[in-house]
């Protein structure tokens, strides 16, 4: 019997990867990676089986079910089986119905952290999430919910935060901000939509909650993470889009 690994591969950059993660690679005989990871991280694994079970953009997906199958199956066969997944696998990265898949058959798993994308997007940046005396929490979270799911109660926990980090969420930012702005978040409150994170290509528009009201924005090619908070003001100016001051100042 072998044991998988669910590995964070980092939010995209291939040199943001664990020490851990690159010696679970480098020994691997068999990877299942997602779209998102960068080809160069997959190269690490020189001696595996490599099998891409990601989705992209309503391309068919590798259903959940499936997947599970198949790491069952591989870990009954090879020793080392590595499950390779984008950012953080513990963050909306559906790790945990595969632990317990593994789990119910028996199958030994562990998990290998990974920088999530907000982190290695607030990193680029330059601003930190909880800059002192205008921000102490941070809320990771997604609007998006799966079939069959219940909704999440999303908005109190966004309401709650000083910064916001939401994922898979930038196809509905319009419907997000009119949310937040209709529960009481400033419309001068900043937003700033950082595409490809930490990659050669990263890109990012900085806004307002008000100004994103108006239209949802046109779909990216690359994967958006959208990072609300007062903490952005400065960048945005640094960057050339002064916003317009908030209605409210917090107090530290
Ligand atoms: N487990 C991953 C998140 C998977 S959900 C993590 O911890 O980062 C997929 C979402 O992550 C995307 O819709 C996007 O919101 C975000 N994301 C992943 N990689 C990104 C990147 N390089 N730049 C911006 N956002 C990214």
């Amino acid at each position: 019997m072998g044991k998988v690994y669910l590995v964070g591969a980092g939010p995209g950059a291939p040199d943001l990867l664990t020490l851990r993660a690159a010696r679970l690679l480098e020994a691997a005989d068999v990877v299942f990676h997602d779209a998102l990871v960068h080809p160069e991280t997959i190269a690490l694994a020189k001696r595996a089986r490599v099998i891409d079970v990601g989705k992209r953009y309503g391309k068919v997906s590798t259903e959940q079910r499936f997947i599970h199958r198949a790491l069952v199956a591989a870990a009954r066969k090879h020793a080392l089986v590595v499950r390779l997944k984008g950012g953080d696998p513990m963050l909306f990265g559906r790790a945990q119905e595969e632990l317990d898949a593994l789990a119910a058959a028996g199958i030994e798993a562990e998990a290998v952290p990974g920088i999530t994308a907000a982190l290695g997007a607030a990193s680029s940046l330059g601003v930190s999430l909880t800059r002192r005396g205008i921000a102490r929490t941070v809320a990771f979270l997604t609007p998006r919910v799966g079939r069959g799911e219940t909704a999440s109660e999303w908005l109190p926990a966004a309401l709650g935060a000083d910064s916001i980090a939401l994922y898979m969420a930038a196809g509905a930012s319009a419907s997000i901000s009119a949310a937040l702005v209709e529960a009481g978040k400033p419309a001068g409150t900043p937003v700033v939509l950082v595409e490809n994170a930490t990659l050669a290509n990263e890109s990012r528009t900085f806004t307002t909650l008000g100004a994103l009201l108006a239209a949802d924005l046109p779909r990216a090619e690359g994967p958006v993470v959208m990072l609300v908070g007062d903490v952005f003001r400065e960048s945005a100016r640094a960057a050339g889009n002064p916003l317009p001051e908030p209605a409210t100042r917090r107090t530290a």
